[in-house]
């Protein structure tokens, strides 16, 4: 069993019909860039930099300290892309004392709906910048992205895009080397799904966070037990959204990727796969389950079943009935 485990890490994600796939890795810390390696995966899609922000008494990382982390993250990935989300804080990811987040909005009825990720970021400039320049800085020493989270308005895209070129700006005057970055958006917020032609007109890539995107959609609390049972990603307005956000991106030759849980459960691997995704980002103990899913996969056959799944009263009964005899297979 051991063996074949390290047989299956080096083996590429291939489909039966030859689509290469790609299977990235979410980390949290630096030090889990050796769990992906290790797990086979081909890069990080997610670097949920939030981590290097909590549990330290609301006391905040400065640029030095976040540059020699992700300089870590990059240095450990050995040339593969290592995607760094800017800070996704607030909601069910709160600082330990909220520090300045309490300070301006204390209790907020509706944590989900506010100033959280990208809306925190912009709110808090020089940290922001900060961060900015210390993950240009790391992108000297390999092949870094840069993800920005829950992009919901054009007017934030403009924000970020400024704040970008101004940490570009006070590098270049400190004389400071940084790499060619590309800059990417989440897709987690109906608006950013409905928009997302527009949005990839300012971004290189998209990636899909389906635990968000589920949560507003279906406007359902994500951490809610008392709803959880609603959060259901088989429906069908999710998966329009997700289908639809994968073809628009693809119409305009841009990367997508999906790095919310979706990616990691073996049970849309086949519908991901019809829609057309090739690139999955999730926790590195899942990549071997959904590599050894993708090898067993005709993506022709799945595509072809794609419009009765998105359009059945029922998409997981209908995925389950059109998809399972091509997992059959040898
Ligand atoms: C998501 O929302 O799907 C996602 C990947 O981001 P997070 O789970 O960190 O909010
Ligand atoms: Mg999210």
């Amino acid at each position: 069993e051991r063996a074949r485990l390290n047989r299956l890490r080096h083996t590429p994600a291939v489909t039966l019909d030859g689509q290469a796939v790609e299977l990235l890795a979410n980390i949290e810390l630096p030090g889990d860039a050796a769990v992906a390696l290790e797990a086979g995966a081909v890069g990080v899609g997610l670097f949920r930099s939030e981590f290097l922000f909590m549990n330290r008494g609301g006391d905040l990382p400065g640029e030095d300290e976040q540059f020699v982390a992700y300089r870590d993250a990059v240095v450990a990935m050995q040339g593969l892309p290592v995607t760094i989300r800017t800070v996704d804080i607030g909601a069910d990811k709160p600082l330990d004392r909220m520090s300045l987040q309490e300070l301006r909005h204390e209790h907020a009825l509706n944590p989900a709906l506010g100033l959280r990720a990208i809306r925190w970021s912009l709110s808090e400039p020089d940290m922001f910048r900060q961060q900015l320049r210390a993950i240009l800085r790391a992108s000297a020493y390999g092949n870094v992205r840069i993800l920005i989270p829950m992009v919901a308005h054009m007017g934030e895209i403009r924000l970020t895009l400024d704040a970008l070129a101004r940490a570009r700006q006070q590098l270049d005057d400190a004389g400071c080397s940084y790499g060619q970055v590309q800059v990417g958006a989440m897709i987690e917020v109906p608006a950013a799904a409905l928009a997302v032609g527009r949005f990839l007109d300012h971004f290189d890539f998209v990636s899909v966070g389906t635990n968000d995107l589920i949560q507003y959609t279906l406007a359902i609390d994500r951490s809610d037990d008392a709803v959880s049972h609603l959060f259901d990603p088989w429906h069908p307005a999710v998966l329009r959204l997700i289908a639809d956000t994968i073809s628009q991106a693809h119409a305009r030759g841009k990367g997508v990727s999906v790095c919310g849980e979706m990616a990691g459960d073996a049970a849309f691997t086949d519908l991901l796969l019809a829609m057309g995704l090739r690139s999955f980002s999730m926790h590195p103990a899942r990549i071997a389950a959904i590599k050894q899913r993708v090898l067993r996969v005709d993506t022709r056959r799945l595509a072809a079943g794609l419009p009765a799944v998105l359009s059945a009263e029922d998409p997981a009964l209908e995925a389950a009935r059109l998809f399972a005899p091509v997992l059959s297979a040898p």
